[in-house]
């Protein structure tokens, strides 16, 4: 099957916004074994959407598009992919019925036109419902698929997994079985070469993604039984390192690992300034793990709220082992937490020397008794080293956990 897709919207190419339908579609895609060949970024031009069209055509069984199906002006997708297959639009009374009720919700008015061409629906198509905004995407039939997508990701994500993606899969008919799991800390590199010999000459499709949290594995194919069995083969190659249930998501498999043990956690934030927080506090439910916070910034906090003594902070800096050992037990006591993680570091770009260079990091991790202490430099930027500093103090943590 091959798939190509055409983003539409110039601020796509001004880099205004940041083209994430396509990863989306991307991920969705793969983790159905159906990897696109090809993607393409066109502006909200008549003249660029037709000639992206005409080069993907003649190889793709399926075309995507996304963006370009609102009322305003500039969204010219759905007249300009009818006018290129040759396709009358006719004006589809439901969704108009629709869209009206909606507007005279909003407006207590009558809609005007502009508004209303987005019930204008190609023959030999179906229509894909849009729960959240007023565009409806659209599945046109034919020798070339081609699916409109809405451009808002919050209209898309939902139309796409619920509307789009069964059609696909059936259309695939072949079933498509995957399975994935993520290894902490480890390079992609390491992962392919353990990983590979195992899946010689199977026919399983394999896939990695790689982040500073570490590797994610997905592999796909037709046979179920065989997928399941190679996927827990290739997890006993990495041990612990695996992320249990199968989780793709650092910080929520060390949420899980909290929660099953009863435990809280408490923070002592210096350079990362609450990421750590903000991270775990991004997952639903996390009142019952979470217990707080402390972003120690400034020495003053350090040794007000966090007992970091004044001789620490004179003898060895901010910066040191003496300090995040004094923060994290600190933070333990003054929030009641059975775990808790200090960071302290210079995130730059300025206030680095010699001795104790950007991206010098300190980071201790406690639970109950047991502490562990690690110094890292870090390379990047600023945004890079802060991020790598709370994945690194989540693996600590995750480090102490397993010992449990
Ligand atoms: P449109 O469907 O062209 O009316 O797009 C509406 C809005 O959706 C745009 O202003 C963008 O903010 C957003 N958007 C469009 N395409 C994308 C994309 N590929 N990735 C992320 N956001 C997008
Ligand atoms: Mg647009």
């Amino acid at each position: 099957m091959r798939i190509s897709i055409i983003c539409t919207g110039t601020e796509l190419l001004k880099g205004t916004t940041v083209n994430t339908n396509l990863a989306f579609i991307g991920q969705e895609l793969s983790e159905a074994g159906l990897v696109p060949i090809r993607a393409l970024v066109v502006g909200d031009s008549l003249e660029d959407l037709r000639q992206a069209l005409e080069s993907v055509v003649a190889d793709s069984d399926i075309i995507i598009t996304t963006g370009g199906l609102g009322p305003t002006r500039d969204d010219l997708t759905r007249d300009v992919v009818c006018d290129f297959l040759n396709l009358k639009l006719h004006r589809d009374s439901e969704i108009e019925a629709d869209l009206s009720r909606r507007w005279a919700k909003r407006y207590s008015t009558s809609p005007n036109e502009d508004y209303l061409l987005q019930a204008n629906v190609p023959e030999s198509s179906i229509v894909l419902k849009n729960n959240i905004g007023t565009a409806p995407g659209l599945w046109i039939k034919g020798a070339t698929k081609v699916i409109l997508l809405p451009g808002p990701p919050n209209e898309l994500n939902p139309m796409f997994q619920n509307e789009a993606m069964p059609l696909l899969k059936k259309l695939v008919g072949k079933a498509c079985f995957t399975a994935s799991f993520m290894i902490a800390s480890i390079s992609e590199l390491v992962v392919q070469e353990k990983i590979e010999a195992l899946f010689e000459g199977l026919p399983v499709s394999l896939a990695y993604c790689s982040s500073i949290e570490g590797v994610k594995v997905f592999f796909s194919g037709e046979n179920e039984d065989l997928i399941k069995e190679k996927a827990e083969d290739a997890k006993k190659l990495f041990g612990d390192a695996v992320l249990a249930d199968n989780r793709l998501s650092l910080v929520q498999e060390v949420s899980e690992r909290l929660r099953g043990q009863g435990y809280t956690l408490g923070t002592a934030e210096s350079c990362t300034g609450g990421m750590i927080a903000a991270a775990i506090t991004d997952l639903p439910g996390s009142s019952q793990i979470f217990s707080g916070s402390i972003i120690s910034y400034s020495n003053a906090v350090k040794t007000k709220l966090l007992g970091v003594p004044q001789e620490v902070l004179d003898t060895y800096g901010a910066v040191s082992a003496e300090c995040v050992s004094a923060m994290v037990l600190g933070v333990a006591k003054a929030l009641d937490a059975d775990a808790a993680i200090a960071v302290s570091g210079i995130a730059g770009p300025d206030g680095g020397t010699e001795e104790k260079p950007v991206g010098l990091i300190y980071i201790a991790a406690l639970l109950h008794d047991k502490v562990i202490v690690e110094k890292h430099i870090f390379s990047g930027n600023r945004e890079s080293i802060r991020n790598r500093a709370k994945v690194k103090a989540l693996l600590m943590l995750r480090e102490l956990l397993l010992k449990k």
